[in-house]
């Protein structure tokens, strides 16, 4: 008898071939309609998501559902679980989908975005940036950034999760180009101590970005603010003077467009001159802010974008699209790369094929494998167009100013900062932080409207961030009158 060879072994194992796939006509139909039925019920909510309540508490056996079922090991099938998400996920989001929501900064999405979303998966590239049509669609996405935030048209950049990993990269390609020597291969002990400058306005993504590239919060000098919250410019000098003689090496400024508390903006044409003198890197931080710049009537309040080597906004914030998606734009396409490019062998760049050309936007961040965000983007631009977006983006900073005339005009609230943008920060007139804490959640619990809190001048305050293109003026003359009579039953102690 013939002695069994490996092949034999194969040949008498079983045929299994089935996938994730439907396996017969029947049930692509079934999985198909299943698919139109959610489609259905996507756009029946957000069509209606005006008449529904801002938020709603996750009741407790809804929690448990979502956070204590045992691992399935057999599935239940893709209509139990579409039903699930139906009936435990989708009525029970933070409530950024709605007309009435203006907390933290977030965007709530579009019809667009949706259809984007469901194409993108079903394409499924990897955008390291190969030779394909998805890499060709978000350099075009890149380029088009650029026009719109007027930097130069070959500017380097590419879309991030958002505004933290977009800011985290210019940072990066920062410090690469002015820490004075090579510190991708040295590290930081090879250099003089390096520093870093912001306002205490400054989002906290700065702080562990400095965490995680090494060089520490010491390495970051705070600059204080004025009255309207823009960075002090003398205290910038003598602060980079002082780093200075003490032997440091100041690389860069980070200034904000758009500040999180209040929307402030730093003057970033003195601060582009400033480091332009000092020979430091002009880092702008514009997660919102930075979108005013679509705008010719907003463009005065965010002058100086265009000077600088690298900026980072969101576009799940002011740009209305499904998160997650942010941006960061680098002046200087080569030093973006030389911060980045590895030159791994297998990821080498031929002279045809889907690999020609090298991986774009693997040579330019952290990540290697890359969702297609890149379409909703293309999409929503091409679908609504950029004059579009930036009029909502007009009509949001409107609606701001509507606001902050109704509550100037309110005998029982009063506003805790200027309003030069998009925030709107108040407070009940003679309430203290825990009176002012507690009608905001009153508000928050009745499903009315979803602002959120923060601190200005140490002291909390009612924060309304509006990027939302569903709000209407009657949903602030609703908010007003909200907080103006859940403010009455506080004081009174109710
Ligand atoms: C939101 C925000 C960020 C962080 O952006 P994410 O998209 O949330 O990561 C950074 N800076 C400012 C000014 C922001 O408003």
């Amino acid at each position: 008898m013939a002695e069994r060879t490996p092949q034999d072994a194969f040949k008498e194992t079983p045929l299994d071939e089935t996938t994730l796939d439907p396996s017969t006509p029947a049930e692509w139909a079934a999985m198909r309609s299943l698919a139109h039925r959610m489609v259905d019920l996507s756009f029946d909510h957000m069509e209606s998501r005006r008449e529904q309540s801002v938020w709603q508490q996750l009741p407790g056996t809804v929690r448990s559902v979502l956070k204590d079922e045992e691992l399935p090991r057999r599935g239940e099938g893709a209509v139990a679980a579409c039903d699930s998400f139906l009936q435990n996920v989708l009525p029970y989001g933070v409530g950024n989908t709605h007309p009435r929501f203006w907390g933290w900064v977030m965007g709530g999405g579009t019809p667009v975005g949706i259809v984007a979303e469901l194409l993108a998966a079903t394409m499924n590239p990897n955008v390291g940036g190969f030779d394909d049509s998805a890499t060709m669609v978000e350099l075009q996405v890149i380029r088009w950034l650029a026009e719109l935030m007027g930097m130069p048209v070959h500017s380097s950049g590419l879309l991030m999760s958002g505004g933290t990993m977009a800011n985290l990269i210019g940072l990066v390609v920062g410090r690469y180009a002015r820490a004075g020597y090579d510190v991708r291969a040295e590290g930081l002990q090879a250099g003089p101590p390096l520093r870093v400058y912001c306002t205490s306005e400054a989002h906290s993504w700065l702080k562990k970005s400095m965490e995680m590239m090494g060089m520490g919060r010491s390495s970051l000098r705070i600059i204080g603010v004025d009255a309207r919250f823009m960075m002090n410019l003398d205290e910038l000098r003598q602060a980079i003077a002082d780093d200075r003689a003490a032997g440091c090496r100041p690389i860069c400024v980070v200034a904000t467009a758009g500040t999180v508390n209040t929307g402030a903006t730093d003057d970033l044409v003195a601060i582009a001159d400033i480091c332009q003198a000092e020979q430091m890197w002009f880092h702008v931080d514009g997660a919102f802010g930075a979108l005013a710049y679509w705008s010719e009537k907003l463009r005065p309040l965010v002058r100086g974008i265009e000077r600088a080597d690298s900026v980072a906004f969101d576009l799940h914030k002011w740009g209305y699209m499904p998160y997650d998606i942010g941006c960061v734009l680098i002046r200087d396409a080569e030093l973006h790369k030389a911060a980045f490019a590895t030159g791994a062998s297998y990821l080498t760049a031929m002279e045809r094929g889907p690999a020609a050309g090298g991986l774009y936007f693997a040579d330019r961040n952290i990540e290697l494998s890359r969702g297609f965000r890149a379409l909703k983007a293309w999409m929503s631009l091409k679908a609504y167009g950029a004059d579009a977006i930036t009029a909502q983006i007009e009509k949001n900073v409107e609606q701001s100013a509507y606001l902050a005339y109704l509550v100037g005009a309110s005998h029982k609230l009063q506003l805790a900062a200027e309003v030069p943008l998009n925030i709107v920060c108040l407070r009940y007139q003679g309430a203290d932080d825990d009176q002012n804490k507690e009608i905001l959640m009153r508000l928050q619990e009745r499903g009315i409207a979803i602002p959120s809190g923060t601190i200005i001048n140490g002291r909390f305050a009612i924060r309304v961030a509006h990027s939302n293109h569903r709000s209407r003026r009657e949903d602030f003359d609703l908010l007003v009158d909200a907080l103006e009579s859940i403010g009455a039953e506080v004081m009174a102690g109710h």
